[in-house]
């Protein structure tokens, strides 16, 4: 613990050691270990520290088989003098406040509603806690923030101790710790006492913010999602801009914005009732002029068309053998370099649409399917639109 030199003061930035050994992990990284660190290893919830050791970048700190390892992107020259180490300041102070914030936050669920903090999470950019409760009530949530963020208004200092098991009985701890020797201690006098071997900062004040953002039920727990720290201040910003090019975009103040989009989804899906039946009434029409046209054409409706989709040609040739059962429809259409096609017959016809569609399918590296009524399937556009239906007049010849 004594070459850990983090837990002497959480505020060191950089600092020099001597390299005790180098070594590859056994996915053939490099890393070396120091005899003294100022880099947070991995652990209890919280991510490793990120820097450079002689401006080389540390990409990855583990505690493994009682060493601390710091993964350099590439290898160190000469191990024999003392080497600096600089940590990347800014993300480990954010891992400062939101650690720190974890404890205030998970403390006052406890104090005021005796939830539990069973589960931890720190990512780069939200945090969760698994609280053990079935339900989590907004007016809790909102009594638990306020509590929060009056602890850190309040600045009270954050205190670290090293104890053995036996002193543990001194303490009123939120959760049994997890070691049973090295045991260190954070305190916030009066509020939480919490094994931990986080970093955190020496006084609540330097939380700055506690933001719960959303929460939900997990089986027989809650997941809360909050922020800490400077991350409220960010996080605020970005929300602050997408709301502001949405009131932009609405023509809407922010109070008003919910309602403004609740009248703009209501618009959409009674315009696209609206475009829905207009297709619907073009489609009989269309059926129609094309029956008219297949009266002198022996009963044939066929057509080419551009682009259009096969489900609405599938519907147009349902409109249309509903329409006259003696019919036989015909249908391309050329949607860029392929070929979709519909084949169908009234009751009162009898040849096999399922053996066009195969014959005319298998010249255009097509697949498709369907009954001796309605088959339907595409292929490669090898043939223009209009041999492709000279083809398939030809077979039903
Ligand atoms: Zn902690």
């Amino acid at each position: 613990m004594e070459n850990k030199i983090f837990y002497q003061d959480a505020y060191i930035k950089s600092f020099t050691a001597q390299v005790m050994n180098q070594g590859k992990d056994s996915d053939g990284k490099y890393y070396i270990v120091l005899d003294q660190t100022a880099f947070y290893p991995t652990g209890g919830g919280q991510p490793h520290d990120m820097g450079t050791i002689e401006n080389i970048k540390v990409l990855n700190v583990e505690d493994a088989e009682g060493e601390v390892r710091h993964y350099l992107e590439s290898d160190l020259q000469d191990v024999s003098s003392p080497v600096y180490g600089v940590i990347d300041w800014d993300r480990r102070y954010d891992h400062m406040q939101q650690h720190a914030g974890q404890h205030i936050l998970s403390a006052a669920f406890e104090q005021l509603y005796g939830y539990k903090t069973i589960g931890f999470h720190l990512g780069n950019e939200m945090l969760t806690i698994d609280l053990e409760t079935a339900n989590l009530l907004e007016l809790e949530a909102v009594k638990v923030e306020e509590l929060a963020n009056q602890i850190i208004l309040e600045n009270r200092p954050i205190e670290t101790k090293w104890v053995t098991e036996d002193e543990l009985v001194h303490y009123d701890l939120r959760k049994e710790t997890k070691v049973k020797e090295d045991i260190r201690l954070v305190i916030i006098p009066n509020f939480d006492y919490n094994g931990c071997g986080g970093t955190h900062p020496k006084a609540t004040g330097e939380v700055q913010a506690i933001k719960i953002v959303d929460w939900e039920r997990q089986k027989k727990k809650v997941r809360v999602q909050f922020v800490c720290g400077n991350r409220v201040v960010k996080q605020f910003a970005q929300k602050n801009k997408v709301l502001m090019e949405l009131t932009k975009l609405l023509n809407a103040p922010e109070k008003d914005m919910v309602e403004a989009v609740t009248r703009l989804l209501e618009n959409s899906k009674s315009m696209e009732k609206e475009l829905e039946q207009s297709r619907e009434s073009l489609l009989h029409n269309e059926a129609k002029s094309l029956l008219e046209k297949g009266k002198s054409e022996n009963r044939i409706v066929s057509g080419v068309f551009q682009n259009r989709s096969i489900q609405e040609l599938q519907k147009l040739a349902r409109i249309i053998i509903a329409e006259d059962e003696e019919t036989i429809v015909l249908i391309v259409s050329q949607n860029e370099n392929r070929l979709q096609l519909v084949c169908a017959r009234g009751p009162a016809e009898t040849a096999s649409m399922k053996k066009v569609m195969g014959n005319a399918l298998s010249t255009i590296n097509g697949k498709g399917g369907g009954s001796d009524a309605f088959a339907q399937g595409g292929g490669e556009a090898l043939i223009s639109g209009e041999q492709m239906l000279q083809h398939l007049l030809e077979l039903i010849q």
